[in-house]
């Protein structure tokens, strides 16, 4: 259904769809199922029909993957339950006991969690580096896999993502270099297409803007086809799958995504360039405003922002702080972002390699699909309780 040509806002309403096999309903529906019936004894002796068992996918799972696949550029792509899930999918799919990860420092911290405890456990050992590092100093002989995360979670630093890959791949370390591993769900495939820039396995946290309506938990992993044998396999191995419910919820939010993000993008600048005329704000986190350290990168490989971006306030107390997201009406407070409300939280970054230089306190910002305006006026109100309080 989808053409090669197609830019990515088309083929997000294009891809993945079976419509001909479905009665011509626009949307695969819902499969739930774990038995798969076989026609006969050849049939289950041949293993060769489409779905074999519900864990190993149904028609809804692989109109999810089909149609990442296609926006990724991707040979295969597999599913799982959250975005942490495909995190340890994808370094389980590429590292082993004895083996080497080199992560970014500005990582989602549990994807660090995962690996300074679990991973460790299993004998994978990690060592950090600064996001606009020159890996090629950090690589050891037993390096597997380079993590990258782009804008980093929290400081939003940009990576030079085609030369880490480049260096990762020049690696000698007995089996054909290093592989590259992206963690995309700031810039969804929309944005930014990891495996056209060189990285192996890209990985999304789709409960953010693919799912994007605060309501399902959903990641995956997709990988190119040097990878992608491997990538399945593991997948299968530790029987990780996603619902159909929760794909078909996936795919229904894929459909809409360009049009939400063009206006989580808009509105996100619309609020980083107020914030960053204010006499509270030391400093904006935001790879899209020109003023970014990273803008250059972001301006030659991605095309466009979310809505998600750092403010760093001047120094305030915590009360003071407290006073101006406490009562801010259209920001919930809460984890996760990429559906349609606005929220805020403050951030605690932690950092290993490079310590991260912050004047005073770091809130981090998801701009939902609300008009401006209100927001404006609602921060607006917040900064003036926080100087009452200070
Ligand atoms: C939220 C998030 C994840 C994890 O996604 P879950 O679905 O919550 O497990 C991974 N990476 C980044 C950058 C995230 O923001």
């Amino acid at each position: 259904m989808t053409d090669e040509k197609d830019r990515p806002e088309t083929r997000a309403i294009t891809a993945g769809r079976m419509s001909d096999t479905h009665f011509g309903a626009v949307n695969t529906p819902v499969y739930r199922a774990s038995t798969i019936l076989y026609p006969d004894m050849a049939a289950i002796k041949a293993n060769k029909q489409p779905y074999t068992y519900g864990r190993r996918g149904t028609p809804s799972t692989q109109s999810f993957d089909d149609a990442i696949s296609d926006l990724e550029g991707a040979a295969r792509t597999c599913t799982v339950t959250s975005g942490i899930q495909a995190i340890g999918l994808a370094i389980l799919s590429v590292c082993g006991a004895g083996d080497h990860l080199l992560m970014v420092d500005s990582c989602y911290e549990p994807s660090r969690i995962l690996c300074d405890r679990t991973l460790k456990r299993f004998g994978i050992e990690t060592t950090y580096y600064a996001p606009g590092d020159d890996i090629a100093a950090h690589l050891k002989p037993n390096t597997k896999a380079v993590f990258c995360e782009a804008p980093g979670s929290l400081t939003f630093e940009m990576q030079d993502i085609p030369a880490i890959a480049k260096a990762a791949h020049a690696h000698n370390n007995g089996s054909g270099g290093a592989s590259v591993l992206m963690d995309n769900t700031w810039a969804t495939p929309l944005f930014f297409q990891p495996l056209k820039h060189g990285v192996d396995l890209s990985i999304q946290a789709a409960t953010k803007y693919i799912g994007g309506h605060a309501d399902v938990m959903l990641g995956y992993v997709a990988a190119n086809a040097r990878h992608a044998a491997r990538l399945h396999q593991v997948h299968g191995d530790l029987g990780l799958f996603a619902s159909g419910d929760d794909c078909f919820l996936g795919l229904r939010g894929l459909r809409t995504l360009a049009v939400r993000l063009a206006r989580h993008q808009e509105t996100g600048l619309t609020l980083a360039r107020w914030l960053q005329g204010r006499p509270e704000v030391a400093r904006i986190l935001h790879p899209g405003l020109s003023s970014d350290p990273g803008h250059t990168l972001w301006k030659r490989d991605f095309s466009g922002a979310c809505g998600l971006f750092g403010v760093i306030l001047q120094p305030a107390s915590e009360a003071a702080v407290a006073a101006f997201v406490d009562g801010l009406q259209h920001f919930g407070i809460g984890y996760s972002w990429g559906g349609f409300e606005s929220l805020i939280v403050p951030a605690h970054i932690k950092r290993t390699a490079k310590p991260f230089a912050a004047e005073g306190p770091v809130l981090r910002i998801h701009a939902g699909l609300e008009d401006a305006g209100d927001l404006i006026a609602d921060l607006e109100q917040g900064l003036a309780r926080m100087k009452d309080a200070s």
